[in-house]
């Protein structure tokens, strides 16, 4: 495949073999310098490398993975960020090179042998399945009510690679979805998984558009629950990135932080890592939108550029691992998973496939729920979700082993969790990162136009900015 700046060069000229095969030899030293070695930036270097580019990563962290990490906790090991993947027909790319790389991509949950998990409402465990018998037909009916509402809502959206296209959009980008929810007149419990629901998925109701919503429910709203989360890598997201990264002749330089990308007007880019640069002809700048202006453009973005990056909404997604001895969930013949009225958020295990008599549960939480917690301690948060989980699961903390806590917003490479477009921000910044800034090229979840806040979102992205870059 002939790179595209050589397809313009070769454009109208009638060359001689052996200029042309100079002509190629030159075109093999096109050099792309990626910013990020989380999957967006794997992606993009393998995809680059498969055309012809030659290509050195700089990741900023001493792993690589971004939001993707894999914590060893004595024989087994849980995910601190990006865990769990959608059926092929969603997650179409992450299955695909999966199968290609040999990585293995298990099934989660103990899929019908048991209760998946619970509600923990007033005090009250309630498996799924007994929310009617114990809460009453009308918070199922209304539960139901809202996830075909959910539906109807993504029938809004004429063309989810470009929402704001959509009839009204302009108006529903300004509503936020705690008020369409409201409008609904939903049981006080169904309201309240509603909203708890929109929480974990993107970010606090009241701070999401309701364009954003509905333009995820046009892709989600027909992805049942058996495509839905029920796969994860059986050696942890770390095997997924390796996959990629063993596959990457350049260099992938760990503990490179980014501070500045220049484009001098000699042509080209010059990426510095403080003192250091790094020349090459085009920069795939990959950190999310939250840490995007850490980085000094020179010069500076576009403003619309520049400002998304100061204003996109992320939200706060966090996580605890808390390994036990004994697999206590399963006595209550449950799968343990757990959706709690209280700040613990979510619960689930992370650990059906892996042997040993213990398990990971996860304790995600996001929006307020987190933001409540900004100031506190990894171990005061660690301790609040202990205590919950005895109090849904009493005697559980005797089982407990070892705890480790990922507050994502504190971490200065993330400063959040995933893109969440807020209200108004949609007609604004939608597709905002598709062009590039000169020779300075943008990928990851946040720059996908499909599945934003997920790791296929990252490795379309990379896909797409190779195939830019190349001019396909
Ligand atoms: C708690 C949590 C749970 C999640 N759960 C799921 C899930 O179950 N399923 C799912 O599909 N997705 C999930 N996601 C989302 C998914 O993890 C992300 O969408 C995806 O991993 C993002 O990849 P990325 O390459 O776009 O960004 P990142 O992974 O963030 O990669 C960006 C990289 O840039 C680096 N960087 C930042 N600044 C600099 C700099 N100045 N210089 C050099 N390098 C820099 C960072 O260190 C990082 O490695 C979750 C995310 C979180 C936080």
């Amino acid at each position: 495949m002939i790179p595209q700046l050589i397809r313009k060069t070769l454009k109208g000229f009638t060359l001689s073999t052996s200029l042309f095969i100079s002509v190629l030899v030159c075109a093999e030293q096109q050099e792309a310098i990626v910013v990020g070695a989380g999957m967006a930036g794997l992606t993009a270097a393998y995809e680059l490398e498969q055309r012809g580019y030659k290509v050195t990563v700089l990741e900023a962290r001493d792993r690589i993975g971004g939001r993707i990490g894999t914590l060893d906790m004595g024989d087994q090991h849980g995910e601190i960020g990006g865990e769990l993947i959608d059926h092929p027909r969603v997650h179409t790319l992450v299955n695909q090179y999966s199968d290609d790389f040999g990585v293995e991509l298990v099934d989660t949950g103990y899929w019908g042998k048991i209760e998946e998990g619970a509600y923990y409402i007033d005090g009250q465990l309630i498996p799924y399945g007994s929310l009617k018998r114990e809460l009453g037909l009308l918070v199922r009916q209304d539960q139901i009510r809202f996830h075909n509402e959910l539906d109807k809502l993504g029938e809004l959206i004429t063309d989810s690679a470009d929402p704001r296209t959509s009839p009204n959009a302009a108006m529903l980008d300004n509503q936020n979805v705690q008020e369409w929810i409201d409008n609904l007149n939903l049981h006080p419990t169904a309201k309240m998984l509603a909203e708890h629901y929109v929480r974990a998925e993107f970010d606090d109701a009241d701070n999401v558009s309701l364009l954003y919503m509905a333009s995820q429910y046009k892709i989600y709203g027909k992805v049942g629950d058996n495509e839905s989360e029920i796969l994860r890598f059986l050696h942890g997201g770390r095997d997924f990135a390796n996959a990629f990264a063993s596959r990457i002749n350049g260099p992938i330089l760990l503990n490179h932080v980014v501070t500045a990308v220049n484009q001098p007007n000699s042509g080209g880019v010059i990426v510095k890592v403080g003192n250091k640069s790094f020349a090459g002809d085009v920069a795939v700048v990959t950190v999310p939108s939250t840490v995007l202006n850490k980085i000094k453009f020179n010069p500076a973005l576009p403003a619309t550029q520049k400002e998304a990056a100061d204003n996109l909404n992320s939200g706060t997604q966090n996580k605890v691992l808390l390994q036990y001895s004994k697999r206590f969930w399963l006595d209550y013949g449950l799968g343990g998973d757990t959706v709690s009225d209280g700040q613990i958020g979510w619960t689930w295990e992370s650990t059906e496939r892996q042997e040993g008599e213990g398990g990971i549960l996860v304790a995600y939480f996001s929006g307020s729920y987190a933001d409540a917690q900004i100031e506190w301690t990894d171990e005061e948060v660690i301790q609040d979700k202990v205590d919950q989980i005895e109090q849904m699961y009493p005697g559980s903390t005797q089982y407990l082993v070892d705890t480790s806590a990922h507050l994502w917003h504190r971490d200065p490479y993330t400063m959040g969790g995933f893109l969440a477009y807020a209200p108004g921000q949609m007609m604004k910044y939608w597709g905002v990162f598709l062009e590039p800034a000169g020779n300075v090229y943008f990928a990851g979840e946040h720059t996908d136009d499909e599945h934003i806040g997920f790791i296929e979102g990252a490795v379309r992205s990379g896909v797409r900015v190779a195939k830019q870059i190349a001019g396909e």
